[in-house]
């Protein structure tokens, strides 16, 4: 029997109960803070060296690499492990659904990642926490030690596109899958927020599990609000012992 594809949409609310505060939404903290919203804007990041200095200072301070994945997470590890084909688009940069046990290979990432830098002029590419580790060594801009530009996290700073191969895989999971959930997100960010109408004009059954109502409720299948961390676990089994999935 051919298990039908799963696609996840995961924003902010699936890592509140890892900790991490939701950043980037339209009431995130950068959004409701523009001096904060200076250290992840492109322009700005790229102009100002007391930005990046102060940017990586943020990063250094806030600790977001010690966050653990949660029981939803898990939840979505879990149903990939029951044989069920599991794809996860997220728009967060904590690389928790990896870390739970996803495959990064089914794991793709809108807004790129905080666990990795880049040189913003040549391929170079490594872990954060290298370039935290300059940082307690003294340095306060570290450049690339390969070319000597400016590095910056992996992360798609306001002002930058995201990268249209993660995006067109993307749009081809929303096309291809059968059930797309969107979990833990506004759903008022484009042009994430637009994958879930190509999935529902695709045909796939859509449930949206979120605190707060989204713009997508009224063409959704179901609609969950209860917490993610406890909702989620179980409709995701439920989906596999139905034959839903
Ligand atoms: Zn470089």
């Amino acid at each position: 029997m051919n298990r039908p594809l799963v696609a996840l949409l995961s924003g902010a609310g699936i890592s509140t109960d890892s900790g991490i505060p939701d950043y980037r939404g339209p009431d995130g903290l950068w959004r409701r803070d523009p001096e904060a919203e200076k250290l992840v804007t492109y322009a700005s990041y790229m102009g100002d060296p007391e930005i990046r200095r102060r940017s990586w200072q943020m990063r250094r301070r806030v600790g977001a690499l010690a966050a653990e994945p949660n029981a939803a997470h898990r939840a979505v590890v879990e149903l990939e492990r029951s044989g069920t084909p599991v794809r996860v688009i997220t728009q967060n940069v904590d690389g928790l659904h990896q870390l739970a046990g996803m495959p990064a290979r089914k794991v793709f990432e809108l807004h790129g990642t905080a666990r990795e830098f880049v040189c913003t002029r040549c391929p170079a590419r490594g872990p954060m926490q290298d370039a935290l580790a300059r940082l307690d060594a003294g340095e306060d801009d570290p450049p690339c030690l390969e070319c000597g530009a400016i590095l910056k996290p992996a992360t798609v700073m306001f002002g930058e596109h995201l990268d249209p191969v993660v995006l067109g895989r993307a749009a081809a999971v929303a096309k291809a899958c059968q059930i797309f959930l969107a979990v833990g997100s506004s759903l008022q960010v484009h042009p994430a927020a637009g994958l879930v109408g190509v999935a529902a004009d695709h045909g796939a059954r859509l449930i949206v599990v979120n605190a707060e109502p989204t713009p997508y409720d009224g063409i959704a299948d179901e609609v969950v609000r209860e917490p993610i961390g406890t909702s989620l676990p179980g409709l995701l089994r439920g989906l596999a012992a139905s034959g839903t999935v």
